[in-house]
């Protein structure tokens, strides 16, 4: 069941979304604002295909086949004219993503699936914002998209059985395990992954461990490939404050406030490996994790 999907944003997410759908056989159109984001994006996509061949998960040919189904367009009417499915992967700024989606209402065919990737923005309030809210629903992949397994998948209040069954079947036939859950803040992933990182980030500002500690206690006592404060050095320390927010305002209780540690970070510029200094010190082509200086011994 080939189908034509349109990816609107073609940054971190939307280019491994882009790929994913074009390896199962879509057709798809890679939209973005800026003409340097799609070629960006599309060497991404190349460069993560050619890393698939050389560890013989898919062929040449199938990766030649995959690209042949991906074109790029800066006109977002024009992206989703055909379009059977449309994935947002935009910024995660609310106006900006109602504003999208009030525009794919009116550019997209009657019956078209609009589907979100936000982290944290409500799907009620996005689907609100066009004429077809049963239509609209989440479809939150996970970072690196092409190697991660989950795609949660989110019902807004008014998202009807139909698109809910379709976009986990069509989930499930990108070789992803989709996971359906309903439109509260944070969905699953963040309620229960943001809390985590800001406590091991409130355990460090209490001086109970340093950041090694902390991290390698994680790591070898839970069985996480990743301490918590590394892996929200990986998310942006930014993001990781945004989600805390939504947490914080939606939810309305003191367990979700952000530590304010971490908002002093995140005001000195400090937000992890996009900045080069979060909880560690990230160098450009170096894996070794060296804690920042305002955190070592
Ligand atoms: P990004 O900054 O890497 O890319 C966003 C892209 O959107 C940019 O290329 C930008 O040019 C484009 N864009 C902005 N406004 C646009 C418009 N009006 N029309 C078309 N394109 C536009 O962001 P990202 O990390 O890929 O995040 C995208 C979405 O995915 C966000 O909603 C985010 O919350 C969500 N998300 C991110 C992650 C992650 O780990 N990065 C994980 C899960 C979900």
């Amino acid at each position: 069941m080939s189908k034509r999907v349109t990816v609107i944003g073609a940054g971190t997410m939307g280019n491994g979304i882009a790929h994913v759908f074009a390896q199962a056989g879509h057709q798809v159109v890679m939209m973005d604002r800026s003409a340097d984001a799609l070629e960006r994006a599309l060497a991404t996509i190349g460069k993560n295909m050619d890393r698939m061949v050389a560890k013989e998960r898919i062929s040449a040919a199938d990766k030649d086949a995959a690209l042949g189904r991906l074109t790029t367009s800066t006109d977002l009417a024009a992206a989703v004219g055909q379009a059977e499915l449309v994935v947002e992967a935009a910024t995660e700024n609310t106006d900006l993503k109602l504003k999208i989606f009030a525009d794919l209402d009116a550019a997209a065919p009657e019956g078209c699936i609009l589907a979100t990737n936000t982290s944290s923005i409500s799907i009620t309030k996005i689907a609100a914002a066009t004429g077809r809210p049963e239509r609209v629903i989440g479809m939150h992949f996970m970072n690196p998209v092409p190697v991660m397994k989950l795609v949660e998948v989110i019902r807004g209040y008014a998202t009807s059985d139909a698109t809910c069954q379709e976009v986990m079947e069509l989930s499930a036939q990108l070789g992803k395990v989709p996971v359906e859950v309903n439109d509260y803040p944070g969905f699953v992933a963040n309620r229960i992954l943001m809390p985590m990182i800001n406590e091991a980030i409130l355990t460090l500002h209490e001086g109970v461990a340093g950041v090694e500690e902390i991290d390698t206690v994680m790591k070898l006592g839970m069985a996480h490939p990743m301490g918590p404060l590394q892996l929200a050095d990986f998310i942006g320390l930014d993001v990781c404050l945004s989600i805390l927010r939504v947490l914080h305002d939606g939810l309305g209780l003191d367990k979700y406030a952000p530590c304010p540690l971490l908002v002093n970070m995140v005001t000195a510029g400090k937000l992890g490996v996009k900045s080069g200094e979060g909880f560690y010190v990230h160098t450009r082509g170096s894996k070794e994790l060296v804690v920042a200086p305002t955190f070592s011994k």
